[in-house]
């Protein structure tokens, strides 16, 4: 089966074919429009997104080595996301479902993030049923009890900012551009990590909340500036680290919880926030210290990519799991 994916939630204009679960083509464009804004414009996304299909899918076929006509059905994301740019992909989508007479299959983008452990790779286990998906996005942190490929229940999730959010945010106080995310990352290496200390949220249950460290680092840049006029240049590693540091933590105490009230083992991360090397570190070190199997995905699967979408449309294909023409995209689009 030859499944043509489309992505086009956020800022990345993407398109991937796949045969069956392995990725022939995975072509993403971003959108550089945003980093003079520090941050995701959505009228700007929209349109250039209206700009990148076409160019984005041509590429995704030809480098598959594939004609249109070959294609089995083509899958899209409806939601979550921005409402324009999820017009764009929907549209599209449904037009070539109609030129080419394929099926339509409509993905949710979340979803995506934790099926995209099992898109084939050489040497790489895919997640064994049930498994907990802890999800750390731009828009989302969740932590999900997956059960099988289309039965998902979520058993924690953040109250307010994102863990994404929380780095980019974070970021920007810092004054490094948008997005901040890997750049924390690459400076936090060179860091201590317990050179400063923030607070972390009393939240109860499984539950996540980050809008708390944002405003730790505000107070904590404004109060050190002042004493201090250099101090963000003379310490951004130390305070990268610091930062980092306390993320991973809140992020690991919940997922321990999650496993030790679940009883599963089997622990998987996605979405953009997992290419994070500190957490993938720190994670792995839960294999040795709880018995964990834990999964990762390949670097290019953690943002936003159409393969993770296509590899959904696989498993829907199978299952037959098709969308009519009055399908519409949805802003918020819940996972259970
Ligand atoms: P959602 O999936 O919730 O709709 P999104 O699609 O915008 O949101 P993703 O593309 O999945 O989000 O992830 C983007 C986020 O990942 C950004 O906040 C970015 O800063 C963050 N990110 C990417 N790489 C890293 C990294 N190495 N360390 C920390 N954060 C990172
Ligand atoms: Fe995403």
């Amino acid at each position: 089966v030859y499944i043509i994916a489309i992505e086009s939630s956020c800022d990345d204009t993407s398109a991937a074919v796949l045969l069956n679960d392995q990725v022939l083509s995975n072509v993403v464009a971003n959108q550089k429009i945003h980093e003079q804004y520090g941050g995701v414009v959505p009228e700007l996304a929209s349109r250039a997104h209206q700009q990148n299909i076409v160019p984005v899918v041509h590429q995704a076929l030809s480098k598959a080595n594939i004609d249109k006509k070959q294609l089995s059905a083509i899958a899209f994301t409806r939601g979550p996301g921005l409402m324009g740019s999820l017009l764009v992909g929907t549209s599209f989508a449904k037009s070539l479902s109609l030129a080419l007479d394929i099926p339509l299959i409509e993905v949710n983008h979340m979803q995506a993030h934790i099926l995209a452990h099992f898109i084939k790779e050489k040497d790489t286990p895919k997640p064994e049923f049930p498994f907990i998906a802890l999800t750390i996005s731009g828009g989302h942190t969740q932590i999900v009890k997956v059960n099988n490929f289309f039965d998902m229940q979520i058993i924690g999730e953040t109250l307010d900012d994102a863990v994404g959010e929380a780095f980019d945010k974070s970021a920007k106080i810092l004054g490094l551009p948008y997005p901040g995310g890997p750049l924390v990352d690459k400076l936090a290496k060179q860091g201590n990590p317990k050179a400063f200390i923030f607070p972390k949220p009393k939240v109860q249950d499984l539950n996540f909340s980050f809008s708390g460290l944002k405003t730790a680092v505000l107070y904590f840049v404004q109060k050190q500036t002042k004493i201090q006029p250099n101090f963000v240049e003379e310490n951004l590693e130390d305070i990268c680290a610091s930062i980092q540091y306390t993320i991973i933590i809140i992020l690991m105490d919940k997922l321990k919880k999650a496993s030790k009230s679940t009883g599963i083992k089997q622990i998987a991360i996605g979405g953009g926030v997992s290419a994070n090397s500190g957490i993938r570190e720190v994670l792995k070190q839960g294999e040795k210290k709880y018995g964990w199997t834990t999964y990762v995905p390949k670097f290019e699967y953690t943002t936003d990519n159409a393969a993770m979408i296509g590899i959904v449309g696989y498993y829907k294909y199978l299952d037959k799991s098709f969308t009519d023409q009055s399908v519409a995209a949805k802003a918020r689009f819940s996972l259970s």
